[in-house]
């Protein structure tokens, strides 16, 4: 299975996953092959992920827009999400920050 559609394979879902599922997929560099999928036309949404707390900030969540759910007519509200609260000591936690 080549990386593009690993990915493809986690964001079927229609659910937000955040960039650490891919690296956990023994993916390098997984931001070249979400960018690969959007220039083959797929549509990605990205946000800082609010799905973990210990990336203090610095990782992205991605979710794959489905073609035919664009059709729809959608009425959602835009989200308000508070930031995860952050830890107050210095942590040391390298893994997956800035993607
Ligand atoms: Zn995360």
């Amino acid at each position: 299975m080549s990386q593009q559609q690993i990915i493809l394979d986690i964001l079927k879902d229609d659910k937000w996953h955040c960039s650490s599922e891919f690296y956990a997929q023994y993916m390098a560099d997984p931001r070249k092959r979400l960018h690969e999928l959007k220039t083959k036309g797929y549509e990605l949404e990205n946000r800082t992920c609010e799905l973990h707390n210990y990336h203090l900030g610095g990782s992205k969540m991605w979710r794959l827009i489905q073609p035919n759910n664009a059709i729809l007519p959608t009425f959602k509200q835009p989200l308000t999400l508070k930031p995860a609260p952050q830890p107050k000591l210095f942590t040391l936690q390298p893994a997956f920050r800035d993607v």
